[in-house]
């Protein structure tokens, strides 16, 4: 019977982990991680990370085939298959500081594969890492342990946050890339026969492993500028009067482009889109391919570039300062149906109105209070400035309250931010909110969430992101 462990339990190593015991309850899965708090976490009633539908696929497998372990090395031992799902986010020191992945994670997990194996095993890229990391992972195994075979496959990832179970349940495609060898083959055809439990074989995609490892890098690099591109014409719908919402609709129709991805919003977040992109400029710069690098390294620019136009519509509408104003902040996390808030734009955007010495108060239904200030206090790496920004000081956090209930968030307010996309925030009573706040009150739409037409006549100053201003 196949042994599976995953190295890295986290938003990516345990969603699919639980989906793989699901699908296939004839294989014991692992997933062990470094962190006590996450794996107790992970085996208790309040899992580490907010998903739909993930609680109902871990209760249905867990202490059946599905484990949660800081026993790293036992499990890493006794298993055939051993997935590494550990963090790689960018360098923030030496070398490629800034843009390159840092594999520290990386490295260190496959050195204590090589340590404690004693049987031949397939090691599962399933983390995204640059081109050419399988390599690297071969000559750290293959070299502290000799005798034994490892086959490296590249398997990443594509699900999205808030939609996990969704997507891991019905997948656009597996991706497995291996060594074009006999064993590679091998290795391929005993990770396919997991997933063909339950994804048919024509979504699984087999390739060389640059292709796999490069594919997971492009996938993201095109999601994020298609935002990219999609925020950078809302733009140019403030300035002359179209909607960005109609352009979308209208270019969404052209069979070439599709409909989806193709909504404006105050910029993407979340911990894969930038980095994946810096990583992919360090490709380029360290390949001699600089006009490659600064095409991919636009996408970022109009991304900052989106948040920061926000922030200066919010101050400029407000009269030119937010000083000492109440600014409701309505939702926090990168996107909605996720606690996650790893480079979410309400970082951003707020610390942007704490610059022009606004009081905030924040409202999201899934982030706690501690996290929002840990994240507004925690330093901004600036890639082309790395070591002149200043983390906010202790008197901005004091500007910030964090609130459970967007009534209280709004209550006494001269304006709201939407920040994020959680449905709750359509269906609020924008009467009663208008009534508890401060006058002339304003909406800043980060999401388009709101009903623009119904707002204005309620009273607000509304401004909606790529949408014709307040007449
Ligand atoms: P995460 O930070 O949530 O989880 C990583 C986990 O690995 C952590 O719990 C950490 O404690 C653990 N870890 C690190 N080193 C370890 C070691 N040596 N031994 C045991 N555990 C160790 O990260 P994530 O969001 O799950 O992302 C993991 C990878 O998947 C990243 O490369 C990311 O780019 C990629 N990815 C993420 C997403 C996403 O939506 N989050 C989607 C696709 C791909």
């Amino acid at each position: 019977m196949v042994k599976i462990c995953c190295i890295g339990a986290g938003y990516v190593g345990g969603p699919t982990m639980a989906v793989i015991a699901l699908k296939c309850p004839e294989i014991t899965v692992s997933v062990v991680d470094i962190s006590q708090s996450r794996i107790s976490a992970w085996n208790s009633d309040h899992l580490p990370i907010y998903e739909p539908g993930l609680d109902d696929v871990v209760k249905k497998c867990r202490g059946k085939n599905l484990f949660f372990s800081t026993d790293v090395e036992k499990h890493v031992a006794e298993a055939d298959i051993v997935f590494v799902s550990v963090n790689t986010p960018t360098k923030t020191q030496g070398l490629g500081a800034g843009k390159a992945a840092d594999l520290t994670y990386w490295e260190s997990a496959a050195r204590m594969i090589a340590d404690v194996s004693t049987s031949n095993k397939i090691v599962v890229e399933k983390s995204t890492v640059p081109v050419k990391t399988a390599e690297a992972i071969e000559r750290i195994l293959t070299h502290n342990r000799k005798g034994i075979n490892f086959q490296i496959l590249s398997n990443p990832e594509f699900l999205a946050e808030g939609t996990a179970i969704q997507d891991l349940f019905k997948p656009d495609r597996v991706l497995i890339g291996g060594r074009e060898t006999p064993e590679g083959a091998k290795a391929i055809k005993a990770l396919k026969d997991v997933y063909a439990h339950w994804v048919p074989v024509d979504r699984i995609i087999c390739t060389n492993l640059w292709s796999a490892e490069l594919s997971k890098l492009a996938a993201n690099a095109f999601l994020a500028q298609r935002i990219s591109s999609v925020n950078a014409m809302s733009a140019i719908c403030e300035a002359t009067g179209a909607d960005v919402s109609e352009v979308s609709h209208s270019v969404g129709y052209d069979s070439r482009i599709g409909p989806k991805f193709l909504n404006a919003s105050v910029g993407f977040g979340g911990s894969c889109f930038q980095k994946d992109i810096l990583n992919l400029v360090y490709i380029c710069e360290c390949s001699g391919l600089p006009e490659v690098a600064n095409y991919w390294k636009q996408v970022i620019k109009v991304n900052d570039y989106q948040k920061s136009r926000f922030v200066n519509r919010v101050v400029s509408s407000m009269f030119n300062t937010v000083s000492g104003k109440k600014i409701a902040i309505l939702g926090f996390a990168f996107k909605k149906d996720t606690g996650d808030t790893r480079e979410t734009p309400a970082i951003d955007v707020c610390k942007g109105l704490l610059g022009d010495k606004a009081r905030l108060s924040i409202y999201d239904p899934q982030v706690s209070g501690d996290q929002i200030l840990r994240d507004l206090s925690m330093k901004k790496f600036d890639w082309d400035h790395p070591v002149h920004l200043q983390p906010s000081s202790p008197n901005s956090i004091k500007q910030v309250s964090v609130v459970w209930d967007a009534y209280e968030a709004t209550k006494d307010a001269h304006g709201i931010c939407i920040l994020t996309e959680w449905g709750e925030f359509k269906s609020l009573d924008f009467k009663k909110i208008y009534d508890s706040m401060q006058k002339p009150a304003f909406i800043f739409d980060g999401r388009n969430v709101v009903d623009v037409e119904k707002a204005r006549k309620i009273g607000f100053i509304v401004y909606s992101i790529g949408k014709p201003l307040d007449p």
